[in-house]
């Protein structure tokens, strides 16, 4: 017995490599059954333009119910999915989820909620025909004037030979819009920055959060505020939470912001009822943290 307990102890803590493939095996399993009884679904975070007030814009997150072990984060099942070539498929579907959410808001509501889709940079160097049969859809669905925004991430645009500029041409032609996600994180260079065909710069939580506290990173922020607005790019920050980070960021000019303060990823009907139902000049109520769900 005391060898028994001995022995789960020990796979407690690490789990044998036996262990972890037969856990991956199966998440891979259970991703093809996910795209197959559709276990996916869209939340959609709101975007505030920091001047106004005013949300006109959200990032669709893909969330995962899985029926036996429950909610299974993102960045848990993203690199599998990228791994086994299953995101190709996933991201078919929050592509045209979300090219469907924004046009049907736009019928219901009267306004255009631009949403973000994320990309990883498998996606979009393996997105082939698939690209087409996208735009063809925003063109039945009139979404050709921005109503979709691509968000990629950095270490996309240092492979220099995969034509990612081009490409990038490419979504403007087709009225698709591009973020660059989580800027600050990997290689960072606002002098390569202008080659790109980029509209929105996500300043990384990772800056926000010691906004308050930290003046380098208040420093970094405002340099990357003012180069990014001078190469013609407006600024999202990533992960506000607080009131102060807020008016630190407006103060310094930053053009959006996202995160807990205003409001954390919220299902189709909670960001109807709280963003587009209801007098659309009023500014969003931030969460308070003790009436947050
Ligand atoms: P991301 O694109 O950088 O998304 C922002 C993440 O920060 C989201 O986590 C969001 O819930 C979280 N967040 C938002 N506001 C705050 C805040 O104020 N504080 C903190 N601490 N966190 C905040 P989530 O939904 O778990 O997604 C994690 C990552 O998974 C995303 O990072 C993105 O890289 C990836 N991901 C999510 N959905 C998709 C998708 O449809 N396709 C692909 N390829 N990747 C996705
Ligand atoms: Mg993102
Ligand atoms: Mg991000
Ligand atoms: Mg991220």
């Amino acid at each position: 017995a005391a060898k028994e307990q001995g022995r789960n102890r020990f796979n407690y803590f690490t789990p044998s490599m036996q262990e972890q493939a037969k856990y991956r095996m199966r998440l891979i399993q259970d991703l093809r059954i996910a795209i197959e009884h559709q276990q996916f679904n869209l939340v959609y975070q709101p975007i505030v333009h920091l001047q106004s007030g005013k949300v006109h814009k959200a990032e669709a997150l893909l969330r995962w119910h899985h029926p036996e072990r429950g909610y299974i984060s993102p960045t848990e099942f993203i690199p599998v999915a990228e791994d086994t070539g299953l995101i190709m498929e996933i991201g078919s579907w929050v592509f045209e989820h979300a090219a469907r959410q924004c046009r049907d808001w736009h019928h219901e509501f009267g306004t255009t909620i631009q949403l973000s889709v994320n990309k990883s940079p498998v996606q979009f160097r393996d997105e082939g025909e698939n690209f087409e049969r996208w735009v063809a859809l925003l063109e039945e669905l009139e979404l050709t004037h921005g109503g979709i925004c691509i968000e990629i991430t950095e270490g996309l645009l240092l492979d220099a030979s995969s034509g990612v500029a081009e490409k990038l041409l490419t979504y403007r032609d087709a009225g698709i819009q591009v973020s660059l996600d989580d800027f600050g994180t990997g290689y960072s260079s606002l002098a390569y920055l202008k080659k790109f065909d980029i509209d929105y710069l996500k300043i990384d939580q990772s800056f926000t959060r010691n906004l308050e506290n930290d003046a380098s990173d208040r420093t970094l922020c405002e340099a990357i505020i003012v180069m990014a607005q001078k190469l013609g790019m407006k600024v999202i920050a990533e992960g506000v939470e607080t009131a102060k980070q807020q008016e630190i960021l407006k103060a310094m000019g930053c053009d959006y912001a996202q995160g807990y303060l205003y409001s954390a990823p919220v299902s189709r009907e909670e960001f109807e009822t709280r963003f587009l139902k209801g007098d659309p000049n009023q500014a969003p109520q931030p969460d308070k943290p003790e009436t947050r769900k």
